[in-house]
């Protein structure tokens, strides 16, 4: 799934939220549906240059993340919050 169709699924459970008043837990559940979908749609880190060391962190959290200069070497989510990460 890419970033659009998860984002059309989001929309789509957000207009079921609305659509009508449900019990707590399954407006909680879908709730947390959305949370966990926008987890799925990757971000770039953040690069910082900070006195002559560059490090990573995440965009969503502000969570570090380990950073190598082979893009390979670097994760794909963030250990912190389970974002996903864009490295390209
Ligand atoms: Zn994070």
């Amino acid at each position: 799934m890419d970033a659009e169709e998860i984002r059309n699924v989001i929309n789509r459970i957000g207009f079921i939220r609305a659509s009508k008043s449900w019990p707590k837990d399954s407006s909680d559940a879908l709730e947390a549906a959305e949370r966990i979908l926008e987890k799925q749609i990757p971000v770039r880190p953040k690069i910082i240059n900070k006195w002559g060391n560059k490090y990573c962190i995440c965009p969503d959290c502000g969570g570090s993340v380990p950073f190598d200069s082979l893009p390979f070497n670097n994760p794909n989510y963030c250990e912190h919050c389970g974002k996903k990460l864009i490295w390209r």
